[in-house]
């Protein structure tokens, strides 16, 4: 008897912001392919990552499992392979499986890729030209741009695998990952245009805990040559500065994101010409948001909107309504569960996200999650951003800036005074003014506190050990 379950292309990029999408209204760019996925299936609007971090984001999907408890808390722990992940259960019940592109879950002893028949990964980081990349173990150089390759070893995988059992592929680009490297095809697009501003491009962090003041990821102040490319022309104000400098970093930002574009449609275009459309579930999201000049910013890390919020689209004609927008809350935990249920894999009763495969079949439901947990653990690494925990309901954010390095990995031990902040997202969506100690925002602070330590006691996460944890 044929084996009807679907196959499962998973394609992910680096740091690819939902607003630098068509499909999701972007003002600066268009991604036409990325859109054909979007309209043959479900957009959601409100998927949300739980640690807005390459590393931690890409554990909590594999696993199942938040970062307290898969262990990848920063980007300096590596993921323990011994442990029970979605690519292992879906093999072990027949499905051909392969993860090619980015890891970024270490190397060598329990941290290299488990649960692929196939595995050709970038080590770290990686480079977007002429990559080494590590092939079931072994280290080559491959000549050629990131994104092209990832994708041509993708089709090459396909194209010699067992055709009588389904498949599972996961496509990770490196790509929009700093430092914003194009390629030559897309090396002069946006060249004589200029690229619109955020509405936040000015933010002066007022109104807000210290942590948005003390964040080193500002476009004006915090970009580097190799980010630039080009020495600051001389001679203009600090304004033109800001501008000309956002408008080297977005136009290579949308640059990488072009060329993911273009390989997203080779796989949608082969999947057509094998016949495999109607069978296959694909998904295009990204490891977590990014600042577009927002607030400011470039980089991630954060809470708000633009850092926490994934790219999520996916197609499945056999189950998914055509041209369908979600606006129910989804969590990158949630993803590890919903394949294994299209696969008809028994989700274990560990993993700690919910399939979401009724809100994909038009139905909500009956208390769907409407409230989720972040946790930032990597205090002031890299972008001197202080570790934080919040929740975020449909209409409001309550965060908690504890402030410490805790000793994990990477983070730095210079604690500072614990802060929060609480966002109407309604009324205030740029998140520009905390209303933490309005006073007419008291009964929506005790109800949102008392549910971020509901959650974070749900997840068995622990809370800061301090007095301020319990709110002020
Ligand atoms: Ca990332």
């Amino acid at each position: 008897m044929p084996d009807s379950r679907p196959n499962i292309l998973f394609i992910m990029s680096d740091d690819h912001a939902s607003h630098a999408m068509s499909c999701y209204g972007s003002r600066i760019n268009q991604t036409p392919n990325l859109d054909r996925i979007a309209e043959g299936g479900m957009r959601f609007d409100n998927c949300f990552c739980t640690n807005s971090i390459c590393a931690p984001s890409r554990a909590v999907i594999l696993t199942g499992t938040y970062n307290h408890i898969n262990g990848v808390t920063t980007l300096d722990s590596n993921l323990d392979g011994r442990q029970v992940t979605m690519p292992k259960l879906l093999q072990a019940a027949g499905y051909q499986t392969a993860m090619i592109g980015k890891w970024h879950l270490g190397h060598g002893g329990h941290a290299d890729p488990t649960g692929f028949d196939y595995w050709n990964v970038l080590p770290g980081q990686g480079l977007y030209h002429n990559p080494e990349m590590i092939e079931m173990g072994e280290r080559k150089v491959f000549p050629g741009y990131a994104t092209d390759l990832i994708t041509d070893f993708s089709l090459d995988w396909l194209g010699q695998r067992d055709t009588e059992r389904p498949f599972f592929l996961m496509c990770h680009h490196k790509a929009p990952h700093r430092p914003w490297q194009p390629d030559d095809k897309h090396a002069l697009l946006y060249e004589n245009e200029e690229i619109p501003y955020p509405e936040t491009f000015n933010d002066d962090y007022s109104n807000r805990a210290v942590a948005a003041a003390a964040a080193k990821m500002r476009i004006d102040r915090d970009m580097t040559l190799t980010d630039l490319k080009q020495p600051t022309p001389e001679g203009l104000t600090p304004e033109e500065e800001k501008k000309w400098k956002y408008q080297r970093y977005i136009k290579d930002y949308l640059r990488c994101v072009a060329s993911i574009d273009d390989n997203v449609g080779r796989l949608l275009d082969w999947l057509e010409a094998e016949g495999l459309a109607e069978n296959t579930i694909v998904v295009y999201t990204s490891d977590q948001g990014f600042f577009l000049g927002d607030h400011g910013w470039y980089d991630k890390r954060f809470m708000y909107e633009e850092s926490l919020r994934m790219p999520f689209v996916i197609r499945y004609p056999r189950s998914i309504a055509p041209g369908s927008v979600n606006e129910q809350m989804i969590l990158n935990v949630d993803f590890a569960s919903t394949f294994l249920d299209y696969a008809g894999v028994a989700i274990p009763e560990h993993f700690q996200g919910s399939t979401f495969r009724a809100l994909l079949e038009g139905t909500t439901p009956d208390n769907w999650q409407s409230s989720m947990y972040y946790r930032y653990w990597m205090h002031l690494a890299h972008h001197h951003v202080y570790a934080h925990y919040g929740v975020r309901t449909l209409g409001h954010k309550l965060i908690y800036y504890y402030a410490d390095g805790l000793g994990q990995p990477g983070a730095i031990d210079d604690s500072k005074e614990p802060e929060w902040e609480l966002f109407d997202l309604e009324r205030d969506p740029y998140e520009l003014m905390n209303v933490y100690n309005h006073p007419a925002y008291a009964g929506v602070k005790a109800e949102l506190t008392g549910e971020l330590h509901r959650l974070q006691a749900k997840v068995g996460d622990t809370p800061y050990a301090h007095p301020s944890a319990r709110g002020m």
